[in-house]
């Protein structure tokens, strides 16, 4: 079994899902295919429901609206055959009657609101599938997947409840949503924003698949952000361990919980291109990589603190009692150093900052910086590995270093600097790092 998963690009409009057809369509194996919802509707689902929490349903039904229209449009490319373009319209309008009563209702329903986006693109599809003369199933993710009272989800419940439904109705493809689930009160609920990678590879697991195959609108992951290095190029193999360095740093290409039942369960995921189907893309599997830098990443909106204290000189303690600060803002820290008289750390939610400051001050001296960056260089830097620090910090004898992070986990090494410093910084680790493997590079 193959798991397929497109996300909202990729199923954004007719010639879109057209395209993600003709791809799976390609593929003989038996198949579970995730779908995101049609891009933008999952935002405007959330600005309908922060609409009506504001109590501003005059605004909340003018979106719906809107909303709904646009899918008239999408219907209106898709279907060749006026029955199933009718069969298109009657559901849409049904769906969107559903949506304005659950707009109207006192009660909350947002969460009933979100799945819309995921149920609608689903629908459609199969429907198209199904015009095309492709034999398909739609099963609904609300009849498998499960989160607990933590908002975990429950491997062993998805499991066997999906393995059922298969074994019931036997197809060579499946469709399904991404992102929705059940809660703990069987109410309708979602794995969080960028969710539907997580479903994918919880489906992956739970059917033990060959691959999961994760469909983006990029070339699978690269070398370096894109955004402001030219010359990167897309990586062919990189380890789950690499991976996940690099999904926390704003490699958005993966949502970072994503990659833990595929590690978990050794199924092997690749990320492709819905536009460039015949590029390599980037496959993600347990792997002893070969030493050195594999990719770079970087984040923003970094705050660095510090804290000097003479007390922290041979004492045992200290760090529980700066930790333990930080649990009570439940503020998570990233990076952290420490010499024998201060410790420097990173956090990302400047939320509980001053509060965080305040309590912080009983220790010592506090200092803090924000709008910092952290360049995160994921690989294989085990420690039999000699001269990867140096080459890396060559790379950079021109930009100042705040922070170095070393030997934390032998996959990553990470720096804080400046954000004006980040552009640059990241072109100089390029050139320094990649000059060989980049096609062309001068
Ligand atoms: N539609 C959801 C979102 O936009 C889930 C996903 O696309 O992964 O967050
Ligand atoms: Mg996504």
């Amino acid at each position: 079994m193959i798991v397929f998963k497109f996300g909202g690009t990729s199923v954004g409009s007719a010639e879109n899902m057209k395209k993600v057809a003709a791809i799976i369509n390609d593929c003989n194996e038996k198949k579970i295919v995730v779908l995101s919802a049609v891009s933008g509707t999952t935002n405007s689902l959330v600005q309908i429901n922060d609409y009506l929490a504001l109590h501003k349903k005059e605004d909340a039904l003018f979106l719906i609206d809107k909303l709904e229209n646009s899918y008239y449009q999408l219907i209106k490319e898709l279907y060749n055959l006026t029955n199933y373009h009718t069969k298109a319209k009657l559901f849409i309008e049904n769906k969107f009657k559903e949506i304005r009563s659950l707009a109207n209702e006192p009660i909350k329903n947002d969460k009933i609101i979100l799945a819309q986006g995921e149920i609608i693109s689903t629908n459609l599809f199969q429907l198209y599938l199904t015009e095309i003369e492709k034999d398909s199933l739609l099963i609904s993710a609300l009849d498998f997947m499960s989160i607990d009272a933590h908002e975990e989800p429950e491997q062993g419940n998805i499991k066997a409840k999906l393995n059922k439904v298969l074994n019931d109705n036997n197809y060579q493809t499946y469709i399904t949503q991404g992102f929705i689930c059940l809660n703990a009160n069987n109410e309708i609920d979602n794995l969080k924003r960028g969710g539907s990678d997580y479903t994918a590879s919880l489906i992956g697991a739970a059917v033990n698949a060959e691959e999961i195959q994760i469909w983006t609108d990029i070339d699978g992951m690269h070398n370096n952000d894109p955004r402001f290095v030219d010359n990167t190029f897309p990586i062919d193999e990189i380890s789950f361990d690499e991976a996940a360095e690099l999904a926390y740093f704003g490699a958005k290409i993966l949502h970072p919980q994503s990659i833990i039942p595929a590690q978990k369960n050794n199924i092997p995921v690749l990320l492709k291109n819905t536009f460039n189907p015949t590029a390599k893309g980037t496959l993600i599997k347990n792997c002893n990589n070969s030493i050195g830098v594999r990719a770079i990443a970087a984040k923003d909106g970094i705050i660095a603190i510090k804290i000097k204290s003479y007390r922290m000189l041979m004492a045992y303690g200290f760090l529980k009692n700066v930790f333990e600060v930080f649990e009570k803002y439940q503020t998570p820290i990233d990076m952290i150093t420490t010499s024998e008289i201060a410790v420097s750390l990173t956090i990302d939610n400047p939320k509980y900052l001053k509060e965080i400051i305040e309590d912080l001050n009983t220790f010592g001296n506090v200092e803090y910086d924000v709008d910092m960056s952290i360049v995160c260089l994921a690989g294989n830097f085990s420690h039999s590995g000699k001269g990867i620090s140096a080459a890396v910090l060559n790379c950079l004898t021109d930009v100042p270093i705040r922070m170095i992070s070393y030997g934390g986990s032998q996959y990553n090494i990470s720096l804080l600097i400046e954000k004006n410093d980040k552009i640059k910084a990241l072109n100089l680790l390029n050139q320094g790092l990649f000059a060989e493997s980049i096609p062309h590079a001068v």
